[in-house]
């Protein structure tokens, strides 16, 4: 992929926010922290477009990028983060809830988890959610530059059987600082958008 064109379009925090349909979306998945924003910013090759914070917790809201005028990345508000109200959790389900359900150009959830770590229970309720609306179930395993690859083979197994992940091949270990396995990532995104 051939990154000419990224922007963000708007941070969204109502539905009639939301661009219009009818170009393809690929949303982001994950706990606050987990390196969505990272993600984005090396795969579009910029060092800020999308924020990245040391800080979980910020506002939630949904972030839509365009790419190329072909497609749009969405960031979705991260959850896990402990210091929230019942209130606000609740708020942010309600939110994602809508986007997920309601949204027809989504073609496809990806799940972000750190890769140092097991995947919590947040993580895969948010993964059996992406699968039952028919997701492929791609997820990056983030932060791959804090280990080696002998323990990156380790975690990619946890992750698998704590998930339930169907193939080991739609676990990508990614890192944003090394670049590593962005050229993969981009592959599996361009067979979801079928460019
Ligand atoms: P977000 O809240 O999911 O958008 O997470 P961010 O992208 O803001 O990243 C959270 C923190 O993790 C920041 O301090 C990033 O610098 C750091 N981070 C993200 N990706 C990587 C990575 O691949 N390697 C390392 N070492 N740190 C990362």
């Amino acid at each position: 992929m051939l990154v000419k064109k990224a922007e963000i379009i708007i941070t969204a925090v109502k539905e009639e926010q939301y661009p219009p349909e009818g170009v393809p979306e690929i949303a982001l998945a994950g706990r606050s922290n987990v390196g969505k924003s990272s993600l984005i910013n090396t795969l579009i090759n910029r060092k800020n477009l999308a924020r990245t914070s040391g800080q979980p917790g910020k506002t939630q809201t949904l972030n839509f990028y365009n790419i190329n005028d072909e497609f749009r990345f969405v960031d979705l508000p991260g959850y896990g983060y402990a210091r929230v109200s019942r209130k606000e959790r609740e708020k942010w389900a309600e939110m994602i809830n809508r986007y997920l359900t309601k949204r027809q150009s989504l073609r496809e959830v990806v799940l972000l988890v750190d890769i140092r770590h097991s995947p919590g229970e947040h993580d895969k309720m948010m993964y059996d959610w992406i699968k039952s609306i028919g997701c492929t179930g791609i997820v990056i395993a983030t932060k791959a530059d804090k280990l080696s690859k002998n323990q990156q083979a380790k975690q990619v197994s946890v992750i698998l059987r704590e998930l339930g992940v169907e193939d080991r091949s739609l676990i990508i270990p990614f890192s944003a600082t090394k670049k590593q396995n962005k050229d993969k990532v981009w592959q599996l995104f361009d067979e979801v958008l079928e460019i």
